[in-house]
């Protein structure tokens, strides 16, 4: 019985580990999905502050093309101030210059303007470009690292289930079965105990229960959580 019950406790233990580890296997996806979205974010941004940077050298190349276009209508215009017949015809020529005049000085600030608003995306994509440069290596070093434990974590798994089945082997039929049911729903599922006080649930153990349990006859479960029942003393042969 003592024999049976220490290989049930190292199955205990082997179980643990195979849990442990079986879960940080299937969360892998999961970590590589939410680092996928990292890249896809930062990768986002820098498209969007390269069209950022387009879209304002658009602007600029458009203000200085109007500032070309203004200055022909101002060279065509101060050509025909010879030509005017009457002084109506003089002063809306005038009046044409001005608003010309005006186009180019608009358009000139506008280019100057631009200018300062290029600076600043240039700055903004090269500060988004090492952004990216800098997220990449680490996601590329993490998924390395990832795939690493995730292969180490398969041999494991696979290493644990032979130890596993071969200890199960080794304790008696019955008792396994309990201790299996009982596994599925509450872990541990074998508690060893040095007092009167279940350590699953916190509940006492009623004296002959206890008793019982010393004996090491049987294995007594806990009335309260169901989890099997081992005196510490016992397990090291004091009683
Ligand atoms: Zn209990």
């Amino acid at each position: 019985m003592r024999e049976s019950i220490q290989y049930l406790l190292d199955l205990q233990k082997l179980d643990d580990d195979l849990i442990a580890r079986t879960e940080e296997f299937e969360a892998q996806p999961g970590l590589a999905a939410a680092a996928e979205q990292v890249r896809e974010a930062v990768l986002a941004q820098g498209e969007a502050a390269k069209l950022a940077l387009e879209a304002e050298e658009l602007a600029r190349r458009n203000a200085e093309s109007a500032v070309r276009d203004a200055e022909a209508l101002l060279q065509r215009l101060e050509g025909q101030q010879g030509q005017v017949k009457s002084n109506d015809a003089y002063r809306a020529l005038l009046s044409e210059i001005e608003a010309a005049k005006n186009s180019i000085s608009e358009q000139e600030t506008a280019v100057l303007e631009s200018m300062e608003t290029i600076d600043a995306a240039r700055q903004r994509k090269a500060q988004v470009d090492a952004e990216i440069a800098e997220t990449t290596d680490r996601l590329d070093g993490e998924g390395r690292e990832r795939e690493e434990r995730r292969q180490t974590l398969e041999k494991e798994i696979s290493a644990l289930r032979g130890s596993r089945d071969e200890v199960a082997s080794k304790v008696e039929s019955g008792l396994l079965a309990r201790y299996e049911k009982i596994s599925l729903r509450r872990r541990p599922a074998i508690v060893v105990l040095t007092g009167e006080l279940c350590t699953g649930c916190r509940v006492g153990i009623p004296p002959q229960l206890y008793n019982q349990m010393l004996e090491g006859l049987s294995v007594v479960a806990c009335q309260s959580c169901q989890r099997l029942l081992i005196a510490d003393r016992w397990l090291k042969d004091e009683v």
